[in-house]
């Protein structure tokens, strides 16, 4: 049951300096921590700046274009991102608080141009699936999610529900059968198979892990090559790049 102190724990904003459009989008299912500029450090309000009315244009088109993206992806592919939704929840309730600030006619005239690209967008969509040949098999209309989903060496033409399911053929060491997950790091090997055949790891001889990356490491000894991250000094994840191009910021404190 929904209870009015619920209600005003949920709609309280998530805590001093936090702007209000935060309140309420503290928590989603399944995202353990912040959303980057919804309810973590970066959304926090600066004391003593105040945006010109430029800025703001500015900002709107940014908010605009943040949800306009995410209703676009989902439009063509049908698949929601775990932290979208707050995503949508704050960017839909910052465009509320400019519109306030600069006034319904300033702000429609000033977001009216990339509103009007992003329908553009949203028709030329429609068009393209409209155009697309119905399911080989059944003659349903097919969607452009059909097509996404479309295996790269499988059967092409298909509606979702003439796709056969994926499957990959068994492991040619032991037999056994294959997941998909993982599989572009183990050739035609299930992954136990192929954590088996990897050399061991060239410092302390300990295992290592089957992954994009070839280095000659296990993690923990790659990870005190690390240096802590240059701004906050937390321990960093393996750096995405070479250590040579690393820029030396933790994931938190950089974009
Ligand atoms: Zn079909
Ligand atoms: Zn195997
Ligand atoms: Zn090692
Ligand atoms: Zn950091």
């Amino acid at each position: 049951m929904i209870t009015d102190g619920l209600l005003d724990e949920l709609n309280r904003p998530l805590g001093p300096r936090m702007p209000a459009e935060s309140a309420g989008l503290g928590a989603c299912w399944g995202i353990g921590g912040g959303v980057r500029g919804v309810n973590d450090r970066w959304s926090l309000l600066v004391e003593g700046f105040a945006p010109t009315e430029y800025e703001l244009v500015v900002l709107a088109k940014h908010y605009l274009d943040a949800r306009m993206d995410i209703a676009l992806i989902y439009r063509c592919y049908e698949q929601y991102g775990i932290d979208w939704c707050l995503k949508q929840a704050f960017a839909d309730a910052r465009l509320n608080t400019i519109e306030r600030a600069l006034g319904e006619e300033k702000y429609n005239a000033a977001i009216a141009k990339r509103l009007a690209d992003w329908k553009q967008k949203f028709s030329d969509i429609e068009k393209q699936e409209q155009s697309l040949a119905p399911c080989t098999k059944c003659g349903a209309r097919r969607s452009l999610a059909d097509l996404a989903n479309e295996p790269a060496n499988g059967p092409a033409g298909l509606c979702a529900g003439c796709m056969p399911d994926e499957h990959l053929t068994p492991c040619a060491n032991c037999g056994c059968e294959r997941g998909v997950v993982g599989s572009a790091y183990t050739a035609d090997l299930c992954w136990n198979c192929a954590s088996e055949r990897l050399t061991p790891c060239t410092n302390c001889g300990g295992k290592r892990r089957l992954g994009p990356d070839n280095r000659d490491l296990c993690d923990a000894c790659y990870m005190a090559t690390v240096p802590p991250c240059k701004y906050c000094g937390a321990k960093r994840y393996l750096p995405s790049v070479s250590l040579e191009n690393d820029h030396g910021y933790c994931g938190g404190c950089t974009w």
